[in-house]
């Protein structure tokens, strides 16, 4: 690929919230973008936003966690777009509750959209980094992969995904493929919203609640996580590789 080609990148979860912050960010930074999303309705939105600025972005609906699904849209992707050396880990579901209370059914569906989902389309596209000798795949964590009461699912998924990314990142770096995560903090959305509704607060309240607690006294917005996002994915930053940045307007350990 010559570096005039523009790459071509997949953000599945993009339809909202973060994921549409980012495929947004990667199209104004020159990439094209594959907007993927349960339906492919879910997706017209920000593909229409990236359209509409000048950009480049294909709609494309597929689960993460159904394995003929991410083929099937991974495909469709190289084919429409081309071969994508970029890949966006970020659908995400949560399923809080405490740990007496919780079903398996919430622990194999948060696993089973956050680490299935994550394997699955890295596997999938990684045929298409080690061939070009590059990529890039950016993995959403959380803070809550530290601990978070009632997200006993959500923290081991979200700790789950640091070691997938340490993983892969030793696994492919000599193919010019790096993996990193962002694990953010409090950042508004859809999701944190219904944090707000499960514990009986409105939005409101419960972003005034969490700034209290934020060194940086606000809120994460989805573009402060694409700006890193952004900086990952970067011709620039191939000797960032296998790290977990955390995005929380303070620090965590
Ligand atoms: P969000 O607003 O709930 O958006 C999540 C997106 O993922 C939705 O568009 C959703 O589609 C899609 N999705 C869910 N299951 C999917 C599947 N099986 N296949 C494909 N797409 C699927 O969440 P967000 O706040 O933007 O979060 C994005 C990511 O950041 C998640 O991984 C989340 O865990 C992580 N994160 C968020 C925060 C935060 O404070 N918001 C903090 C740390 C980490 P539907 O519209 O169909 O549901």
């Amino acid at each position: 690929m010559s570096t005039t080609e523009p790459r071509v990148a997949i953000v599945t979860g993009a339809g909202r919230g973060i994921g549409a912050a980012i495929a947004q960010r990667l199209a104004s930074d020159g990439l094209k973008v594959a907007v993927l999303d349960l339906a492919e309705e879910q997706s017209q939105k920000t593909v229409d936003a990236i359209t509409s600025a000048g950009g480049q972005a294909l709609a494309v609906g597929a689960d993460v966690s159904d394995e003929d699904s991410v083929k099937a849209a991974v495909a469709k992707v190289a084919d429409e777009l081309g071969a994508p050396t970029v890949l966006v880990n970020n659908a995400g579901i949560i399923r809080d509750n405490l740990l007496f209370k919780m079903t398996v059914d919430d622990w194999d569906a948060v696993m089973g959209v956050h680490l299935r989902g994550a394997f699955l389309m890295s596997r999938e596209t990684q045929k298409y980094m080690t061939e070009a000798g590059f990529g890039r795949i950016v993995n959403l964590s959380s803070v809550s992969a530290l601990g978070s009461r009632g997200q006993a699912n959500y923290s081991a998924a979200k700790a789950g995904l640091q070691g997938f990314t340490k993983t892969l990142a030793i696994e492919l770096g000599k193919f010019g493929v790096t993996t990193n995560a962002i694990a953010p903090g409090f950042i508004e959305s859809d999701m944190t919203a219904a944090t707000a509704e499960r514990i009986g607060i409105s939005f409101d309240e419960f972003i005034e609640k969490t700034v209290a607690q934020i060194p940086v006294a606000r809120s994460g917005k989805p573009e402060d996580v694409a700006h890193l996002a952004s900086f990952l994915i970067s011709e620039g930053a191939g000797y960032v590789n296998g790290q977990v940045i955390y995005a929380g307007g303070g620090p965590f350990d």
